[in-house]
């Protein structure tokens, strides 16, 4: 037997952290996994649910051979079948759907993976080539990155190392304890140096808890707060009239606008105390550095893109962007120089404009019949790095189609999720200690490698290899699908990222400056942090940033309470749901309700209850508590259904209704009753 001995790669979920880990590997199994010290962002450190990923990868349930169903869809009854006989077939049904039209394929994949690899390259060239549909990857983050993109010019914001040095942090839509763990050790450090925290949040979370002061507005009213802060800053003269007139746009009509959002109008519709909004801007103007530590969570009502604009307006009016740790940061990764371009190659779609289907819609698009506005109907669909029975939102929709009998479905899998339960086929794919792959990041500015430690357990093959033989049945000749894994990691940075340096640390610093923007130069077409926007105006959209209200405000009478669904601090979205030490620490699935809530309708912690409104029912057991406001329930994702009771989960409630940036989903903007079950 060889002696042990260790490997260096990076956690592959989807969490701002990206943690380099160090891979203990002992007669070809790995035996430990560790946060890598040298690694200044993981400092050594990893959370519960990734410290325990070697039991993941050889966890008694993973899927170690290809499938074919033999069972109803849905019923998750399947054979195993060889390598060569699961390819071929997928092969040639992808094929006869392509002679129709190859619109009628669809992928679905989101960050399952957030390897560059495995997640987005030689999947992508497939489907170019094959000029299947095109998925438009909302279901996270995309309300927040048109935001951006339309305020300060992309996914830019403040060094995350440097939060460590501010005097003032407000903790905006982020549990960063459960989500962001690293972050929370450099807001301890600014503590420590004095700084206050502020937790804003309709829900009391762990982190709620831990920061000096919380702020639990409503969901869906973050516009409000933030215009009614830029009120109080202006009716102060808090304001750097010099950064204002020199780095950015439009000032006079966000005045204007910021005008009518007094701290009494802003309260009436965030739910707070108005004092409690004087006393906050108080502290944003006066404070220096002051930096917010922002998080997707915002972005998820209807109005999510105002809501994310009003808030990356704030560092500009104040100049917190003239210190390093000042300024905002809701994700970093637009600061990687990525050659998608080189990994995903477009040019294989030649002159084809494939349709593009939006993932949130999934329930919908897949009950579509052929139209001349929809395109062909979907006719197979190809599922990788993503649960969507679980996670789509409005679950019943998504089982009706996924349920279709004629719909081909492939499912590229490590576990026997609820969306395996409807495939086809599935392909055992295997993780992150089993292949190559190469990573940016959305809460620090590293690039990171990974060096598969183990060879893949059972007959598991990595996605892109998987892709690689599709298309060599396919008849895909292009060189590029000649591409391997390491190749491809090589690919993604090209000359930008030191690939020495990489195999050798396996990790390498992007060369950025400490305060990106004191001094303008926002990557935005001005060159200025753009109040106005003329391109949303061009859109025939309001140019400034607004209130828009939630598409689902609670209803008295009929369904009287909001619903946010945050995730469960040992999940990661529905990822891990099937490791049982981390559901055993959960529990049960949970529904928080306020006290107040809980004895009007006779409720109390234990009893199972039915959330219900008109797109379905979710059974889950109450836990009467003040982390929940009054008037707003908090039903803990992202259970798989069938390990919840009655087979659903918390997305039987939530709409396919879209964001009003970017086509995102709105899972926090969800109006809802309880009752005993
Ligand atoms: S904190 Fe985030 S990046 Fe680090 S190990 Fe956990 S899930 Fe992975």
């Amino acid at each position: 037997m060889t002696s042990p001995f260790e490997i260096v790669g990076a956690c592959p979920h989807d969490c701002p952290d990206t943690c380099s880990l160090v891979t203990t590997v002992e007669g070809g199994r790995a035996v430990r996994v560790r946060g890598n010290p040298a690694h200044p962002p993981t400092a050594g450190v990893l959370c519960t649910k990734v410290s325990r990923y070697h039991e993941r990868t050889h966890h008694p349930e993973r899927l170690l051979t290809p499938l074919r169903r033999v069972g109803a869809k849905g019923e998750g009854r399947f054979a195993p079948i060889g390598w060569d006989e699961a390819l071929d077939e997928v092969a040639a049904r992808l094929a006869a759907i392509a002679a129709r039209d190859p619109q009628g394929v669809l992928p679905y994949s989101y960050a399952g993976t957030m390897g560059l690899v495995q997640g987005e390259s030689m999947d992508r060239r497939f489907f170019h080539r094959l000029g299947a549909s095109l998925l438009e990857r909302t279901i996270c983050a995309t309300a927040g990155g048109e935001a951006l993109a339309h305020t300060l010019g992309g996914k830019v914001g403040m060094r995350t190392e440097f939060f460590a040095e501010s005097q003032l942090i407000l903790i905006w839509g982020s549990n960063s304890i459960a989500s962001n763990l690293h972050f929370w050790r450099l807001a301890q450090q600014a503590r420590r140096g004095g700084a206050r925290l502020v937790c804003i949040d309709p829900r009391r979370t762990e982190t709620a808890d831990k920061c000096d002061e919380h702020v639990a507005l409503r969901p869906g009213t973050d516009a409000a707060l933030a215009l009614a802060i830029m009120h109080e800053l202006i009716r102060h003269d808090w304001l750097d009239h010099d950064y204002i007139a020199r780095h950015t746009l439009g000032w006079p009509a966000l005045r204007e606008r910021a005008l009518l959002w007094n701290p009494e109008r802003a309260a009436q519709v965030c739910g707070v105390p108005a004092a409690q909004i004087v006393e906050l801007a108080r502290a944003y103007g006066t404070t220096r550095p002051a930096a917010i530590r922002l998080n997707y969570g915002v972005q998820r009502c209807a109005g999510g893109g105002n809501a994310v604009r009003a808030i990356a307006c704030l560092p500009a009016l104040t100049g917190a962007w003239r210190h390093r740790a000042g300024g905002v940061l809701l994700s970093s990764s637009g600061h990687f120089p990525v050659d998608r371009a080189a990994l995903q190659r477009p040019g294989l779609l030649g002159a084809r404009r494939p349709r593009a289907v939006n993932m949130v819609t999934i329930g919908d698009d897949l009950l579509r019949p052929a139209s001349d506005g929809f395109g062909p109907r979907i006719d197979a669909l190809v599922v990788y790095n993503s649960n969507p029975v679980a996670v789509a939102p409005e679950s019943p929709q998504v089982v009706r189609g996924f349920a279709r009998e004629d719909l081909f479905t492939v499912v590229l899998e490590q576990f026997h999720t609820d969306t395996v339960d409807y495939a086809d086929i599935v392909l055992p794919a295997t993780t992150q200690l089993e292949h190559w792959d190469i990573h940016a990041a959305y809460g620090h500015t590293d690039v990171l490698l990974n060096r598969p430690a183990i060879a893949p357990v059972g007959q598991a093959r990595s996605n892109a290899r998987i892709f690689r033989e599709l298309a060599a049945r396919m008849g895909f000749t292009e060189s590029c699908f000649g591409d391997d894994d390491e190749q491809l990691c090589r690919q993604a940075y090209g000359a930008a990222v030191d690939w020495e340096e990489l195999l050798a640390n396996g990790f390498a610093h992007l060369p950025l400056p400490e305060a990106p923007f004191a001094e303008g130069d926002f990557p935005t077409p001005s060159g200025r942090c753009e109040f106005f926007s003329a391109r949303l105006a061009a859109q025939g959209l309001d140019g400034l940033p607004d209130h828009v209200p939630n598409h689902e405000p609670p209803t008295p009478g009929r369904y009287p309470l909001a619903m946010i669904s945050p995730p469960a601090r040992n999940f990661l979205n529905s990822s891990f749901v099937n490791v049982r030490s981390l559901r055993s620490i959960e529990g049960q699935p949970l529904l928080e309700i306020h006290p107040r809530d809980a004895a009007a309708r006779g409720i109390a912690s234990g009893q199972l209850v039915r959330v219900f409104n008109q797109r379905g029912a979710y059974h889950c057991a109450a836990e009467v508590s003040e982390r929940a406001r009054p008037g707003v329930v908090n039903g803990l994702g992202i259970w798989w259904r069938k390990l919840g009771p009655r087979g659903t989960n918390v997305n039987e409630l939530t709409s396919q209704k879209l964001t009003d940036l970017g086509r995102g989903p709105v899972f926090y903007d969800c109006a809802v009753e309880v009752e005993r079950a």
